[in-house]
């Protein structure tokens, strides 16, 4: 049985994947601080809470669980509030990164799997955006992540038996159908969680940040994403490394988008709801566009995303939000 370690096992797309990893028979290690994560959601295997900041537990743990393959989740992800905390996100995002690849090193393992972002294209001038696009990130979110994918591809020309596959993720989205696990992070800033929080009444209306934007109705279009299909990309590029794969980057979305506007309209009807809207002025570090080119994962893995529909990932989303009852840590 192949053994893979997780970082970020506990938090929202780490379980998910931790959950299609343990559902497709691999033996899972979790390796999580909790700070955004939760016990409940690590549904296979065992979870460590520890911080990736902790170099010697970090190495001790990789040298002894032997991993076939690390995947690393555990990051910071909320872009104004990387505006606002730069250092917190190079740390968490680029540091933690760098001591992981130490211990990855030290346990001798050679296949990585990273969670990267579409906000390390920034305001790119095509859409949809390639892999092949210039990086060029507008929040030190996206930075902290190009650093990271910098870091990698420069251990991949130093040693070639050490093989990386990088998913750059638009906006991911949705819950775990049988509803067991999902976003539950009190302080989620995503656009769905915010809209469905504010049906529900958590809050008294939602912001949409920005009216002027360059797009047909001038809010935001994002490329919004399953987390189920998210997941068993991991799986696929998974079998990849270890069917000695060479290291690649792969843009992890549908190829088409949706304006703020479109993402409120959707959560009103599949709620019910005609919640509060307020019309604000731009938060800082949004691009306009971001749809992804998603031609070279379906190529190249034969990944067959199986939710591509705003409504049934809105459902799922929803459904979780009335069902876990705020249940945190
Ligand atoms: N957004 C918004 N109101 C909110 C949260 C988000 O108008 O309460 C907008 C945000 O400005 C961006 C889009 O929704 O244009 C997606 O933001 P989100 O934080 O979900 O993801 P990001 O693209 O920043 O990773």
């Amino acid at each position: 049985m192949k053994r893979i370690f997780v970082t970020g096992g506990a938090g929202y797309i780490g379980s998910h994947v931790v959950k299609a990893l343990g559902e497709a028979g691999y033996e899972v290690l979790t390796y999580d601080n909790l700070s955004t994560g939760n016990k409940w959601s690590v549904l296979y295997g065992e979870l460590i809470i520890a911080d990736l900041s902790d170099e010697e537990t970090l190495k001790k743990t990789i040298v002894k669980f032997k991993p076939d393959a690390i995947m690393h989740f555990a990051a910071s992800i909320v872009v104004p509030e990387s505006v606002r905390s730069p250092l917190k996100y190079y740390q968490n995002n680029t540091v933690n990164t760098l001591n992981l690849l130490k211990a990855a090193q030290e346990g001798g393992v050679k296949e990585f799997i990273f969670s990267s972002t579409a906000a390390v294209y920034g305001n790119a001038e095509k859409m949809p955006v390639g892999e092949n696009a210039p990086m060029s990130p507008v929040n030190p979110y996206g930075s902290s992540k190009m650093m990271a994918e910098k870091i990698l591809r420069d251990m991949h020309l130093a040693d070639n038996d050490f093989n990386y596959v990088s998913l750059r993720y638009f906006n991911v989205a949705g819950a775990d159908g049988g509803c067991r696990i999902g976003q539950a992070y009190k302080e989620s800033t995503h656009l769905i969680t915010r809209a469905l929080k504010t049906a529900k009444g958590e809050f008294q209306k939602l912001q949409v940040f920005g009216t002027d934007y360059p797009t047909p109705d001038g809010t935001c279009i994002r490329d919004y994403i399953h987390v189920d299909d998210i997941a068993d990309a991991h799986v696929l590029a998974l079998e990849y490394l270890l069917d000695k794969g060479k290291s690649e980057v792969f843009n992890c979305g549908y190829g088409h988008g949706y304006s703020v506007r479109e993402v409120i309209a959707a959560a009103k009807k599949v709620t019910g709801i005609d919640f509060k809207v307020e019309e604000t002025g731009r938060r800082g570090g949004d691009p306009s566009i971001l749809i992804a080119d998603n031609t070279k994962i379906k190529q190249k893995l034969r990944w067959q995303p199986k939710y591509d529909d705003l409504e049934y990932i809105i459902k799922t989303a929803w459904t979780w939000e009335n069902s876990y009852h705020g249940k945190y840590s």
